[in-house]
């Protein structure tokens, strides 16, 4: 199944020159969205015990992904959207900055956590999740993608950690 097809090109959004990934028609197609879920469960990152994703187009794949492979779901946040105790990680927009939250408790230390988002791009919000991890003390077991952007360096900002995509834009 091309899942491609199923990514429809939005240009200039949010803002001019920036061509958007739009990925409702992927969402909008169960059997697409059943095979994207399946592909991300079969990459092959060794033991799994907790699934991430990154508010809130991570959250659409995260959770689906997480009951596959039978183990629990953590939320990575913007801030002030988490009840309990959190930590906070800030990163370097284009303009500005943004932060990630996650509960102190959501990840113990050793476990394996596999993290997936919709979509990368320049990597900042996914290194910033990544550093939430290790800072609990987990693992990064992987970060998982259904589309990447290969023309811009998130991969590299993102090493020594493994990457993983479905569908890859050059
Ligand atoms: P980045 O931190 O630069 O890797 O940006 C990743 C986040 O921004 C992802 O959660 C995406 O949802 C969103 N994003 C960035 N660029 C695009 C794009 N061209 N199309 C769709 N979503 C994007």
């Amino acid at each position: 199944m091309d899942l491609a097809k199923l990514l429809r090109d939005v240009p200039d959004f949010p803002k001019p020159g920036i061509l958007f990934k739009d990925i409702t028609p992927l969402l909008a197609d169960p059997a697409a969205m059943r095979e994207t879920i399946a592909r991300l469960a079969r990459l092959d990152c060794g033991r799994i015990d907790k699934v991430a994703a990154i508010e809130s187009r991570g959250f659409l794949f995260g959770v689906p992904l997480a009951l596959q492979l039978g183990v629990g779901f953590v939320p990575v946040r913007k801030p002030g959207k988490l009840p309990w105790k959190t930590s906070r990680v800030e990163y370097v927009l284009e303009y500005g900055t943004d932060a990630v939250e996650i509960h102190q408790d959501a990840v113990r230390s050793g476990e394996r956590v596999l993290l997936v988002d919709d979509l990368l791009a320049t990597g900042g919000t996914m290194g910033a999740a990544c550093q939430l991890i290790e800072g609990c003390g987990g693992v990064v077991a992987a970060c998982a993608f259904v589309v990447e952007l290969c023309f811009l360096p998130g991969r590299q900002r993102l090493a020594p950690r493994r990457v993983d995509s479905l569908i890859q834009v050059r």
